[in-house]
């Protein structure tokens, strides 16, 4: 006997969705179709707040009500889980951190700001930018009825940080600069962990305070492990370990079931003796049709993983939840 799959979904922009009534009603389908849990982003990579936050800067359109807050009421009354979700590493100029220290941008290999106008990515090895991420998911989980919060952009960033601090941090571990660093055979490995131990202090840090207000901590994470570690100092291994995630989602995306079964396959052996439980996240946007959405289920309910994460609202259509009321 397989029990039944659980089921969440990512929603970007809870704003655009319209009001309260339309976040009302986005909360009513999802518990009539028996989903488990809402990932709503309160905090998108440019680095704007979507709820009536005290620390950071709170969206334009955000300010004459508060989404986050409209939509725990509504899922409280309807048993339905939230995880506010934060785009972590990424802000932009108008986000309160970069107003206040914009020297935080990481910088890439080749000397460059991280990032185009509206965002970039902020260098997480900085005790200020962690401070900061931290406290407006701390903010979250003590004033808001939710279940918990959700990290993404929870890494390092696309061939980054190489900012001066970095760089030095490179080279008193190991005596090189960013032209000399190697992607196998001789590698930097002692700098590659130092990468990741920055991340996962900030991820510690959050899931300390919330695991005290018996709240929960989720992530999303790159599906390609373990190179995740060395393409952006993400390693969820002992985040799950170390009892800090109570949910990691690999974000699968994908559009052959094929393939998509040898990165699950990874996910699993990767989180064996871990705490989180694991649930895949498929990218329903990137497939061709509903018989490879029905395939990459199936190998879900195979592998017995305890749950999917969909990516996300709005690309689901009615036939798509007649498909997963089946699991
Ligand atoms: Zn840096």
């Amino acid at each position: 006997m397989t029990s039944r799959l659980k089921k969440a979904v990512w929603l970007h922009n809870l704003p655009r969705l319209g009001g309260p009534a339309q976040v009302r009603e986005f909360v009513r389908k999802y518990a009539g179709e028996g989903f488990d849990l809402l990932i709503p982003c309160v905090k998108n990579p440019d680095g704007l707040l979507d709820y009536q936050s005290c620390i950071g800067v709170v969206r334009p359109e955000c300010r004459s009500w508060d989404p986050l807050e409209t939509l725990a009421a509504e899922a409280h009354k309807r048993r339905i889980r939230v995880h506010a979700w934060y785009c972590s590493a990424k802000e932009g100029p108008k986000g309160a951190l970069l107003k206040k220290y914009p020297g935080a941008v990481a910088i890439t290999r080749d000397g460059k700001k991280a990032g185009d106008g509206d965002s970039s990515f902020v260098c997480v090895a900085r005790p200020e930018v962690r401070r900061y991420e931290a406290a407006i998911m701390k903010e979250a989980i003590a004033r808001y009825d939710i279940a918990g919060v959700h990290f993404d952009y929870i890494r390092v960033g696309d061939n980054t940080c190489y900012c001066a601090r970095c760089r030095r941090v490179l080279r008193r571990l190991e005596g090189i600069g960013p032209d000399k660093i190697r992607m196998w055979g001789r590698m930097p490995a002692r700098w590659f962990q130092w990468r990741c131990d920055q991340v996962t202090a900030l991820v510690r840090e959050v899931a300390r305070f919330a695991h005290r207000r018996r709240k929960e901590v989720s992530a999303a994470v790159f599906s390609g492990v373990p190179d995740a570690i060395l393409n952006q100092g993400q390693d969820f291994v002992p985040w799950s370990r170390e009892g800090l995630l109570d949910l990691v989602a690999p974000m699968n995306y994908c559009n052959s079931p094929w393939l998509m079964e040898r990165y699950l396959r990874n996910h699993i052996a990767q989180n064996a003796g871990g705490l989180a439980e694991h649930w895949e996240g498929l990218g329903r946007y990137c497939m061709d049709n509903r018989g490879q959405f029905q395939a990459q289920l199936d190998a879900i309910r195979r592998h017995r993983v305890r749950g999917v994460v969909l990516f996300e609202h709005h690309h689901l259509k009615p036939a798509d939840f007649r498909l997963l009321a089946r699991y």
